[in-house]
């Protein structure tokens, strides 16, 4: 059997089978996180994983889900529309 190595904030190093972790897929970049229960403490944990850690994942058999961005407004957009609000460029097209 598989085991995944990683750690708990709590705990440090930790070792897991697949089965135990979920793998939060994002869409549009092919990065995520993942999420696991400590086996020692209970918690559960949430790490960012990247393209690397992904692929290792999805290799060794972890269950995913594709977390759907593509909603009505993200972060970035809110962030570039208060940007764009702060910039203050807004005011000149208002007559
Ligand atoms: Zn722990």
């Amino acid at each position: 059997m598989t085991q995944i190595r990683t750690t708990c904030a709590a705990c440090g190093e930790v070792e897991l089978i697949p089965a135990e972790l979920t793998l939060e897929l994002t869409a549009m970049n092919g990065t995520g996180a993942y999420l696991f229960l400590c086996p020692t403490c209970g918690d559960q944990q949430r790490r960012p994983a990247n393209h690397r850690v992904v692929s290792i994942l999805l290799a060794t058999g972890v269950a995913y889900e594709v977390v759907d961005d593509g909603g009505p407004i993200t972060e970035v957009e809110i962030r570039r529309f208060i940007d764009a609000l702060d910039s203050g460029e807004w005011a000149d097209q208002i007559k």
